[in-house]
């Protein structure tokens, strides 16, 4: 595995394995890897000849009171899991390579932000779409990455992709959860022993409301009974819970319409905010 810091040399690679005729899988991360981020790797393993993971804690989508600084880092341990992994290029730049001269332009993202994470943290969205816009310049993949943990995320992404006629693919993954549901997620880490030991009651909420969905429940009641469930047995502060139509992230009229719905919720623990969600079809049922 070669690590490249400079956006130079990383375009440089790519063009060469591009005029090669590799296809390259990207799999985009702000590192502190876990098995959620594996998966990704390993899917873009299957389905691509060359592997790049960018690890980038970009400071562009941090509000002024969020966790930038206490973001968890790890470099050595990332760089051993990617090398394991089969990882071909790792791509760890500095906050000056990325953002080293007076940015002049700033991509806003206009539709899916005005409600979930887009709501309550206001331009996260558009530093998503900055930054991801300039690796996809940078490591030129023909298939991206992205986990469903960050739902929101791929929509949004998705909306760039087809806005801007980029040539990437992008490829949801599902979202991988630890034996007992929780999300897998960097920021589990700063779970307190008895907020880790109850903050399965989050996925156990979009499960039991997805039931209640299904079998005709109003929304409004489903959101309510999902809020005191997790209010209760979490002790955490909601956010937010949400039922929307997915991708476009509107409000659900008639559920027969639409291609998929999301039960999305973030709940603040004492140093983590914990989003998860479950994405599916009125019709099938299923993620
Ligand atoms: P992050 O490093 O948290 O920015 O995540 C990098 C990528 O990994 C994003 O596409 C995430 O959606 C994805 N990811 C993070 N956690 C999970 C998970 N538990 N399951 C699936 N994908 C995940």
């Amino acid at each position: 595995m070669k690590i490249i810091n400079t956006i130079e040399e990383m375009q440089q690679v790519s063009q060469n394995e591009r005029y090669v005729q590799k296809s390259i899988g990207f799999v985009p991360t702000m590192g502190f890897l876990h098995e959620g981020h594996g998966t990704l790797i390993r899917e873009a393993k299957k389905q691509n000849e060359i592997v790049v993971v960018s690890i980038f804690v970009n400071p562009l989508q941090f509000g002024p009171n969020e966790d930038f600084d206490a973001y968890p880092r790890d470099i050595a341990r990332d760089e051993a899991i990617a090398k394991e992994l089969g990882v071909d290029y790792l791509f760890y730049p500095t906050t000056e390579e990325m953002y080293k001269k007076n940015r002049t332009t700033l991509i806003t993202v206009e539709r899916r932000v005005d409600v979930l994470c887009g709501k309550s943290r206001p331009g996260h969205f558009d530093g998503v779409a900055t930054v991801v816009m300039k690796l996809f310049h940078i490591v030129m993949p023909h298939n991206a990455y992205f986990g469903m943990k960050d739902a929101q995320q791929v929509a949004v992404l998705e909306g760039l992709i087809a806005d801007y006629h980029l040539l990437v693919n992008l490829v949801r993954v599902n979202t991988v959860r630890e034996e007992d549901g929780l999300a897998k997620s960097s920021r589990n880490v700063y779970l307190s022993d008895q907020e880790r030991a109850v903050a399965p009651f989050l996925f156990q909420a979009l499960q039991k409301g997805k039931n209640k969905m299904l079998q005709g429940e109003a929304i409004p009641v489903i959101k309510e009974w999902i809020a005191e469930f997790v209010e209760e047995n979490t002790k955490a502060e909601l956010d937010y819970i949400e039922i929307l139509s997915y991708p476009n992230l509107e409000k659900l009229d008639s559920l027969e319409e639409v291609d998929g719905i999301i039960i999305a919720i973030a709940a603040k623990f004492s140093k983590a905010r914990l989003i998860d969600n479950l994405v599916f079809s009125y019709q099938k049922g299923e993620q």
